[in-house]
C-alpha cells in the first residue's frame, strides 16, 4: 500500500497535490507519506502479533528525526549501526533501551556512548568485538548484553552488494562456529548473552530465503536458550518492495498499459510464513524492517531541465543527480517515473534516458525509458525514493543536498532545509 495517486490528474500523497509542495520548497525534494510509514508499521505489527516481538525499525533506511519521531510514537524500537543513528533516535525522542546496535566495525566511542545510553543489545559479528566489548564495559564496570550475530550461509536473490547471509560475505559468525564463541562469551565477566541476530540481505521478495535461516538458525538458539537463558531472537529484514510496476492509479488508462506488476511479497504473506518456526523457538522475537517500511512512502521530485537530442538517442536532463539518489547508478535499480501532472491517454510516448546534471555517465535514473512526451519545466516524481535515497545523498559535484518533507493527510510540512553554498565550504578549515 502507499498514498500515492492522480487525483484531478495531479500526482497526489495522500491529500496533498506534490506540484504544490514542489512549489514551495523546491526541486530535487524527497517527500514522504507519514500515513503509509504507519499503515506498514501497524499492519506488520498486528500481524506478528500472536509472538512476543519488536519491530526494530532499520534507521539507516532513512533517518530524518522526523520519520524517527513518527515510529517512536507509534511504539517502534529501533536497529541502529552507528553511535551517530543512536544520537538520531535520542534526538527523536526515542527509547534507547529499545534500539540494539548492529553493524562489523563498531569503534571504541560508538561501544561506550552505546553502553552508556544503556541499549538494548550490541549485535556482535566478530570474536574481537566482543573482546573489545568486553573489555570497555569492564573499564566502565557495567555489563554488555550480547546477541550474537550469525551467518546462516543461505542464496538469496538479491543484488550482490545487499546479500549478506552467505558465507563469502563479511557479516557475522559462522553458524558451525557460533557455539563455541557463545561458550567463550559466557566465560566473559562483563557480558551477557541475551539473543541471536541474523540478517541475510536486502529487497528480498520470496518466503523461501528467510524460512530457510530460521530453520537452519533455529537450533542454535534453542541451545543457547536452554544454556544461557538467551531472551530473543531477532530475524533481521530485508522484505522487499516493488519498485517496477503501474501501480500509479489514476483517471487515465496511461499507467496501465506500462509493464506489468512485479511480484511484491505481502506484510502478510511474510509473517505467515516465519510464524511456524518462529512459535517454536517460544522467545520474543524481533523483526528489522527498513526498506518495507519507508521505501514505498517517499518519493523524489525533479523538474526536467533540459531536453536533448543526440543521434538516435533522447535525454530529459533533470535537475536531481545521482548525489541525491544514488540507488541506479549503485545497484542499477529501477525507479518508475511519472509526470505529476498525468499524462492523458492520448499521450505520445518516446523512449529516453533519464538523466542528472552530475559528470558521471553513471548519473541516471532510468535508460531507453518509454515516457510521455516531456517538456522542459515538467515536474517528474520519482517513485519508491523512501528508502536508502536521501541518507545516501552527498555533495558530489558541491550540490546541495535535496530537502525533504513529510506529508499527513491534507498538511506538508519540511523536515530538511535546504543547504546553501555556504554550507558546502562551512566545515573546512
Ligand atoms: C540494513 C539492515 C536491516 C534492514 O534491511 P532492509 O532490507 O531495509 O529491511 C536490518 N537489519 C540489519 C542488521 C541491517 O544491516
Amino acid at each position: 500500500m502507499h498514498s500515492f495517486h492522480y487525483r484531478d490528474s495531479q500526482l497526489h500523497c495522500e491529500d496533498v497535490d506534490l506540484a504544490q509542495v514542489a512549489q514551495e520548497f523546491g526541486t530535487p525534494l524527497y517527500v514522504y507519506s507519514a500515513g503509509t510509514i504507519l499503515d506498514h508499521y501497524q499492519r506488520l505489527d498486528a500481524a506478528i502479533a500472536p509472538l512476543d516481538h519488536l519491530i526494530c525499525y532499520a534507521v539507516k533506511a532513512n533517518s530524518n528525526r522526523a520519520i524517527l519521531k513518527l515510529l517512536a510514537d507509534a511504539g517502534a524500537s529501533f536497529d541502529i549501526v552507528s553511535g551517530g543513528e543512536l544520537f538520531r533516535v535520542l534526538a527523536a525522542g526515542g527509547d534507547p533501551a529499545k534500539c540494539t546496535f548492529a553493524g562489523v566495525g563498531k569503534s571504541h566511542e560508538e561501544i561506550e556512548y552505546a553502553l552508556e545510553q544503556r541499549v538494548y543489545s550490541f549485535n556482535v559479528e566478530s570474536e574481537a568485538e566482543l573482546d573489545d566489548i568486553d573489555q570497555i564495559a569492564a573499564s566502565k564496570g557495567t555489563r554488555a548484553p550480547v546477541a550474537l550475530r550469525v551467518n546462516p550461509d543461505v542464496d538469496v536473490a538479491t543484488h550482490e552488494y545487499i546479500s549478506t547471509g552467505k558465507s563469502e560475505n563479511k557479516f557475522g559468525i559462522a553458524l558451525d562456529h557460533a557455539a563455541a564463541v557463545c561458550e567463550r562469551a559466557a566465560k566473559m565477566r562483563n557480558i551477557d548473552i541475551v539473543g541471536v541476530q541474523m540478517h541475510i540481505g536486502s529487497q528480498i521478495n520470496e518466503t523461501r530465503p528467510f524460512v530457510e535461516a530460521i530453520k537452519k538458525v533455529a537450533p542454535l538458539v534453542l541451545e543457547l536458550k536452554s544454556k544461557y537463558g538467551i531472551k530473543f531472537f531477532s530475524v533481521g529484514g530485508g522484505v522487499g518492495i516493488v519498485y517496477e510496476s503501474s501501480f500509479v492509479s489514476g483517471s487515465s488508462s496511461w499507467w496501465k498499459e506500462q509493464a506489468p506488476a512485479r511480484h511484491q511479497l505481502s506484510i502478510q504473506q511474510y509473517v505467515d510464513a516465519i510464524l511456524p518456526p518462529l512459535r517454536e523457538v517460544k522467545l520474543r522475537i524481533l523483526l528489522e524492517p527498513g526498506r518495507l517500511l519507508v521505501g514505498n512512502a517517499g518519493v523524489l521530485l525533479t523538474r526536467v531541465r533540459y531536453l536533448k537530442q543526440t543521434g538516435r538517442k533522447k535525454f530529459a536532463i533533470v535537475d536531481a543527480g545521482m548525489n541525491d539518489l544514488i540507488r541506479p547508478a549503485l545497484y542499477h535499480s529501477y525507479h518508475e517515473i511519472v509526470p505529476v501532472a498525468e499524462p492523458s491517454t492520448s499521450t505520445k510516448r518516446d523512449e529516453m534516458d533519464i538523466v542528472g546534471p552530475v559528470c558521471e555517465t553513471g548519473d541516471f535514473f532510468a535508460r531507453d525509458r518509454k515516457m510521455p512526451v516531456l517538456r522542459e519545466g515538467d515536474l517528474l516524481a520519482i517513485m519508491s525514493a523512501g528508502a536508502y535515497g536521501f541518507v545516501m545523498a552527498s555533495n558530489y559535484n558541491s550540490r546541495p543536498l535535496p530537502v525533504e518533507a513529510l506529508v499527513r493527510g491534507d498538511k506538508f510540512e519540511l523536515i530538511r532545509k535546504r543547504q546553501t553554498w555556504e554550507d558546502l565550504i562551512h566545515d573546512e578549515l
